[in-house]
């Protein structure tokens, strides 16, 4: 069927659906079965069994394998069949850590799939997009994407974007009229919406038509397969290091079995000895143990009430220097409540707390009745009438459905007895303009009984103020003066000092016609008066801000609301400095580029802005050095948020532009969330360098002591099979411990990163070569000792020397988890890193002591006195360089 030929109503009797009350859950679940859920299909994802083959891709692993075949022909079963187990387990580990990263991935794709909102047995709810079927009744609003094919039911003011689909970047007008033309391309198809399509302006109502592969963009989803990057600046680093790294370890390797060689070591037993070594000491499992730690990191942050969209933004989190967020819902609750109306000299306070319609007006404390105050009665019934918010009671509680500013003034009415459908039993909606944030006002046109009609607009008063012919004064209308303009504005001052959002409340009796436009509404309006409602500020928010302080970290307040009311709450949560300024909307329009960056650094709050002004803002501070985290949730924020260093969008009120542009959603709309994820990010780019420095110094480690070794014309201290043990257990388990590390207590009270910090900045290089080198030199002492005192038992010697080097990683690893001191940290708040150790400890006993496992690994029981020596060995490179309190003390001075 030609959807776009027949008329609504056609629509939907030939689908079978109702605009009153949707479809059935049995109706939903029937179609699901015949339509399948509303998904483009996806490109195929390598099997499992290919992703566990990629593990055992890596050269240095084919060339140990191919080693260890040849040991095996040459009759060394034990160790061929011993190293063979060690690379599958290895790879096996691998490829879980490669599945979970993978799973945790997919989890967030899917939590932050999109939603939409359809009417089903009657209601309107929110469900999965994939979840939409022929016949659902869908509604959307500005900044929503279309979830599925639709036919247009309703539209105000409608104007989609559907460049995703005609490649046209204009947005196009809807209306809701059967078209004639049969041979119409998609893009003149007016009263239809398609799937993927960017809702810019107004709001509709429309019946789905078709889904998932049926849809036009089903048409074309092959052309669409995108692969979106998903690696941190990080994991490019460490790859490019990896690089190196394998470089540097293969040199040093070759050198050890040069070395060994000249000193009349057989070339085979260097040759396995050499690519054992190869193999543990290139960190080829660092990439995955990384994205282990992101992801893991990813998942707690979720349960912080955080969803990370893009992967980088973990990290560039922990660099954020300034979080410049929306004040409205955010920092405040955007629970608002009425408790001032004014209007021509007079101010009436309202009682009654949230959105209770219960509640009394009164003047100077003194109780007084609307119906006797004509303007009050006018003020409270067009803030009514030029309204979408539904006030419902719910559970002995009453809730909203729709913006907060205008529930609040709904309730306000709804307090003088007026409701809803008794005024439109005596006005009837001719024509909406909603409310956007760059015009900051919202008008519709009313027609009363006697067929008059009237335009009602209602928005930020400083900037209606500009739009008026007349103002009301008691019963009176008068033209406009600088007298009236004053006092209106003395008004505004007033309500907006005591912290409360103001609305002005306006009207014009207008002309019968067809077709309205909103600027010709917007216009030669009557002054009504004012309604000024309070939203207090979210309790944790004071405390958060004070937080970012201490972690160097500048909060700006950016909001659409009156400069006084912005000035007002940021001062109850202490966010203004005494020097700090307030800048509007106005001032910043006037401003050039340069001369914004030369004062930016001054100003805490920005009101009065306009979405495009954020841009303005992100730039000018990005321009000082600044890595700005930015919120939004409208259309028009979405530029800001995509080119802030960190996107915010809001869980609860933001619009699929705004989600789709940022990098973190914040669950629950709250400013705190943001402090925490800061954290979580600084937490998760320490505990990835914390187990780098304890890999790296492991590896350097082991390169040295056999090096060493060989310079020293030594056996070898260390057989292969050994080696690629303590690769897989000593290196695996507690660098994974690492990675699920709490963070150090000044961990929000340092400066933020610097985001082009490498790797190895803040003295990490210089650890992980002092400790490696330690870690080495200890395990040689240790072998030195036993072998002298009986060359005959280099078994023993061996044994040793396994021990020596596994406990020194096992003790340095404690070391790992502090920037400062060993000392500083209690070793037992990391308890899966105590268990970790534990179970390394244990295995390693296991190797020494089981007689079975001596064989295959080559070790002998340990006497209990060569215990101490071990020991004491193995305690030095954690302890000789732990660095102590004094210079931890300096440090703390320092910042
Ligand atoms: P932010 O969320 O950025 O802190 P905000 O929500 O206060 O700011 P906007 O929603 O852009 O900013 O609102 C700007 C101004 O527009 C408000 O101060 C208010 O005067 C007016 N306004 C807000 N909502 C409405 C509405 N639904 N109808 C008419 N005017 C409104």
């Amino acid at each position: 069927m030609k959807w776009h030929e027949v008329k609504p109503e056609e629509v939907l009797e030939s689908i079978h659906s109702s605009r009153e009350n949707g479809l059935s859950e049995k109706d939903v679940q029937k179609r699901v079965r015949h339509h399948g859920f509303n998904e483009l299909k996806e490109a195929e994802k390598p099997s499992a069994f290919l992703v566990f083959l990629e593990q055992f891709k890596d050269f240095m692993v084919l060339v140990l394998l191919a080693a260890t075949l040849i040991s095996g022909l040459l009759g060394e079963y034990i160790d061929a069949i011993a190293i063979i187990a060690i690379v599958l387990v290895n790879g096996i580990l691998g490829f879980f850590q490669e599945q979970k990263a993978e799973k945790s991935l997919q989890a967030l794709k899917e939590m932050s799939a999109p939603q939409v909102q359809a009417l089903r047995e009657g209601e309107w709810t929110r469900i999965q997009s994939k979840d939409l079927v022929p016949g659902d009744i869908v509604k959307f609003s500005s900044g929503d994407r279309i979830g599925a094919d639709l036919r247009l039911l309703e539209a105000k003011s409608l104007e989609i974007e559907e460049s995703a689909l005609t490649g046209e970047s204009l947005p196009v007008a809807k209306c809701t009229n059967a078209l004639s033309d049969s041979h119409a391309g998609i893009g003149d198809l007016v009263n239809m919406a398609f799937m993927g399509t960017l809702v810019t302006r107004g709001n509709g109502v429309g019946v789905v038509v078709a889904t998932g592969m049926n849809t036009a963009m089903g048409q074309i989803a092959d052309l669409l397969q995108s692969a979106e990057t998903l690696e941190t600046p990080l994991q490019r680093r460490l790859e490019q290091l990896g690089k190196i790294l394998i470089i540097v370890a293969l040199a040093l390797t070759c050198l050890v079995v040069a070395v060994g060689v000249i000193q009349g070591h057989a070339l085979y037993d260097m040759f396995l000895a050499g690519v054992s070594l190869a193999v543990a000491a290139i960190p080829e499992g660092l990439p995955a143990i990384v994205t282990v730690a992101l992801s893991l990191g990813v998942q707690r942050m979720i349960k912080q009430r955080s969803i990370v969209r893009k992967l980088p933004a973990v990290e560039t989190l922990g660099c954020a220097s300034v979080i410049c967020s929306d004040k409205t819902g955010t920092m405040t609750q955007n629970k608002m409540t009425v408790t001032h109306i004014w209007s021509g000299g007079t101010t009436w306070k309202l009682s009654g707390t949230g959105y209770q319609p219960k509640g009394e007006f009164f003047i100077n404390d003194q109780k007084v009745l609307v119906k006797d105050s004509r303007p009050l009665q006018q003020i409270l019934t067009f803030g009514m009438l030029c309204n979408t918010a539904e006030i419902t009671e719910k559970d002995d509680d009453y809730v909203l459905d729709g913006d907060p500013t205008e529930g609040a003034m709904a309730v306000a009415a709804m307090k003088a007895g007026l409701s809803r459908e008794s005024l439109l039993n005596q006005f009837k909606l001719v024509e909406e303009f909603p409310f956007d944030s760059t015009r900051k006002m919202m008008s519709v046109i009313i027609e009363d009984k006697n067929g008059k009609r009237f335009a009602v607009t209602k928005g930020a008063p400083d900037i209606l103020l500009k739009k008026l012919d007349f103002v009301l004064w008691g019963e009176k209308q008068h033209a406009v003066s600088s007298k009236y303009e004053a006092e209106i504005m003395g008004a505004i001052d007033s309500l907006a000092s005591q912290a409360l959002r103001t609305i002005a409340v306006a009207f014009k009796p207008v002309a019968v016609q067809s077709v309205y436009h909103q600027h010709e509404v917007e216009r030669n309006l009557v002054f009504l008066g004012l309604q000024g409602m309070i939203d207090p500020p979210r309790p944790e928010v004071k405390q958060a801000v004070k937080e970012c302080r201490q972690a160097g970290i500048k909060t700006v307040m950016i909001t659409g609301d009156h400069a006084n009311t912005a000035r007002a709450i940021a001062s109850q949560l202490d966010l203004l400095p005494p020097n700090g300024k307030v800048l509007d909307g106005a001032a910043l329009s006037a401003m050039s580029d340069e001369e914004l960056v030369a004062v930016v650094e001054d100003v805490y709050v920005f009101a009065r802005v306009s979405p495009e002004h954020k841009l303005k803002i992100v730039k000018a501070l990005q321009s000082r050095g600044h890595v700005v985290a930015m919120t939004g949730d409208g259309v028009n924020d979405a530029p800001a948020i995509k080119s802030a260093d960190i996107g915010i969008s809001m869980g609860i009120t933001g619009t699929d532009v705004a989600k789709e542009a940022s990098s973190l959603i914040l669950v629950d709309d709250n400013f705190a969330t943001i402090k925490l994820a800061i954290k979580e990010g600084r937490n998760i780019y320490e505990n990835i360098r914390k187990f780098i420095r304890y890999l790296l110094a492991s590896n350097v480690g082991e390169i040295l002591v056999m090096l060493f070794a060989m310079l020293l014309a030594l056996p070898l201290p260390l057989v292969p099979i050994q080696i690629l043990w303590v690769n897989l257990v000593t290196d695996g388990l507690p660098a994974m411990a690492l990675g699920l590390d709490q963070p150090e207590g000044d961990l929000m009270q340092r400066k933020p990163r610097h985001h082009k910090e490498g790797v190895f900045a803040r003295g990490l290089g210089w650890k992980v070569i002092s400790r490696g080198f330690l870690i080495g030199a200890v395990t040689l002492a240790a072998f030195m000792i036993v072998y002298y005192r009986d060359p005959e038992n280099l078994i023993y010697a061996q044994t040793i020397a396994f021990a020596t080097l596994v406990m020194a990683q096992l003790i340095h690893v404690f070391d790992c988890r502090s920037e400062r001191s060993v000392f500083l940290r209690n070793p037992f708040e990391n308890l899966y890193l105590v268990g970790a150790v534990i179970s390394s400890i244990l295995l390693m006993l296991g190797v020494i002591y089981y007689a079975p496992m001596q064989p295959i690994f080559h070790t002998v029981p340990i006497l209990a006195r060569d215990w101490l020596l071990v020991l004491g060995l193995s305690a030095i490179p954690t302890f000789l360089l732990a660095g102590s309190l004094l210079t931890s003390k300096k440090r703390e001075n320092m910042l």
